[in-house]
């Protein structure tokens, strides 16, 4: 079946449970990445309509949250296995909007259903405290509480996964939500929506809101004093807006943004686990990921192999539309992400860097938003790659000479989201991970995201943590109930 024949695909609101059209009646339409033919349009929703969700969140709020949190679990358990038995035509669908290969649109699924399933268990260990008091009379209770209605904003990188990660912890604490997902990929957001209503989940726990109108929208969301909390997953220059935007109301804010991921392979690292990995970080989802290697820095004594072997592999990647099963490396979003890693590519061939490998595309796929996986050499620290997320398909070569010299440099930037390294030195591992600035560091890995882990940033890569069972803290309230026996 065509992923838009699929009782999964929707093209309204999502509003206390109906499928809904926007209150001016305009629709917009959704393009796929790899060819630039239009998908369909979905609705366009209006500030009014955000007030709308708003509203019927704020109304569902106290019944989800007086349920209990093993009905709040089974709910969330029926949805996890209800994504995973969808998990073919999700994935198909997430394809045909964001461009990524098939097979890693399955792990897309995969990867936002465990977040549901993850939390389908933390629901139950939401836990209090009894503290000695001050008087032998009294008693001291910590319960933790919903913090109320949610809304969520989320990028096109990973229209699935993204949101998953917020629905999860929201609804496993009580909280209901109003989601406005990416203009370029709302229908897997509604796909999610669609399989919630399906497993039980009541109306207006879960509303959503593809709209271009993401200013206003924004607005909306965050001066509303119904809304409790905002959680942002965007780039880092959103989400200030968003912060100063959720000033006068005061709400709690969780924010994921951009990283500059550093990746540094020592002298002694093993050469072919360092390349997996860069291959793995780099090259996943385009470059797209905010978690990707931005900037590789490459000891001095092992620069010319790690280089050489890293082209090797680059070659073997077979770049295409993302439904076929063969392909590996799929098309940019958009043609501003083209023109924007375009511009990135040519400061840095200004500045004095040099192409070692750059993959010819076939004339076929000038339709989409391709961009030719590149290997770039002797980069200079002050081209803008080094300091800007790249976002494409682009890996930046940068070789230093000692160990003090590489944590100066990874450090050096205004993120601090991700870093990677390669080395066999425990004792080195301990320094890397005493001294690089980041919120989370793969030693030996390029794959770091998982269900179990905290993910997030410190510095300008933002605060919270999404996953883990740290991950719940950031929809609960504390409240400390003083009882006097006296
Ligand atoms: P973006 O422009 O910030 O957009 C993200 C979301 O914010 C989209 O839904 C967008 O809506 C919305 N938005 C844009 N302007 C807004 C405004 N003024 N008010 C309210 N909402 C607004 O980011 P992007 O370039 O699409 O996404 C890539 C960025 O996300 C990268 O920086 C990446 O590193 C970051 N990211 C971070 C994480 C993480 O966990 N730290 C994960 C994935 C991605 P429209 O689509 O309608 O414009």
């Amino acid at each position: 079946m065509k992923p838009t024949h699929s009782p999964l695909f929707n093209t309204g609101l999502l509003i206390n449970g109906e499928w809904c059209a926007s209150s001016d009646n305009t629709r917009f339409a959704v393009t796929n990445p790899a060819t630039g033919d239009v998908i369909h349009e979905v609705a366009d929703a209006t500030p009014a309509d955000a007030t709308r969700a708003i509203n019927a969140a704020a109304q569902a709020q106290p019944l989800w949250a007086a349920k209990t949190a093993l009905e709040r679990s089974n709910l969330l358990r029926r949805w996890f296995a209800l994504l995973q038995e969808h998990q073919e035509p999700l994935a198909q669908l997430l394809t045909l909007e964001q461009g990524k290969p098939l097979a890693e649109a399955r792990g897309e699924i995969a990867y936002g259903a465990s977040y549901l399933e993850w939390f389908a268990e933390e629901a139950k260990r939401i836990y209090g405290d009894v503290i000695a008091p001050p008087e032998n009379d009294k008693r001291i209770l910590v319960t933790k509480q919903a913090v109320g209605v949610v809304a969520t904003i989320t990028p096109w990188n990973f229209p699935n996964a993204m949101l998953a990660r917020k629905l999860a912890p929201a609804l496993a604490a009580g909280c209901t939500v109003v989601a406005k997902p990416a203009a370029e990929t709302p229908f897997s957001a509604l796909a999610l929506g669609y399989l919630a209503l399906q497993a039980g989940i009541p109306a207006g726990v879960i509303n959503i809101l593809p709209s271009t109108r993401a200013q206003q929208i924004g607005e909306e969301l965050t001066s509303n004093p119904r809304v409790q909390k905002i959680s942002f997953t965007g780039s880092t220059a959103v989400g200030k807006q968003l912060i100063a935007q959720s000033a006068s109301t005061v709400k709690h804010i969780t924010l994921e943004l951009g990283g500059n991921a550093p990746f540094l392979v020592f002298d002694d690292a093993d050469l072919d686990a360092a390349v997996a990995g860069a291959m793995l970080s780099k090259f996943r989802n385009a470059g797209q990921t905010c978690v990707c290697a931005n900037r590789f820095y490459v000891q001095e004594g092992i620069y010319e192999t790690f280089t050489d072997k890293l082209a090797i592999a680059m070659e073997q990647l077979k770049i295409g539309n993302g439904s076929d099963e063969a392909v590996t490396l799929g098309p940019l979003i958009s043609a501003r992400a083209q023109e924007k890693v375009g511009a990135l590519l040519e400061d840095a061939l200004n500045r004095g860097a040099r192409i070692r490998y750059q993959a010819k595309m076939d004339a076929e796929l000038s339709a989409g938003y391709f961009f030719p996986p590149t290997l770039l050499v002797d980069v200079p620290t002050e081209a803008r790659l080094s300091c800007e997320e790249i976002f494409g398909p682009v890996a930046a070569l940068i070789r230093f000479s000692t160990e003090e010299q590489a944590i100066q440099l990874a450090n050096d930037s205004e993120y601090g989201l991700a870093a990677y390294a390669f080395t066999k030195n425990s004792a080195r591992i301990k320094r890397l991970s005493d001294e690089l600035q980041t919120g989370m560091l793969g030693i030996n890995t390029g794959v770091i995201s998982n269900a179990m882990a905290p993910f997030g940033g410190i510095k300008q890569s933002g605060f919270g943590r999404e996953g883990s069972r740290y991950g719940l803290d950031d929809y609960l309230n504390i409240k400390y109930t003083c009882e006097s026996f006296s």
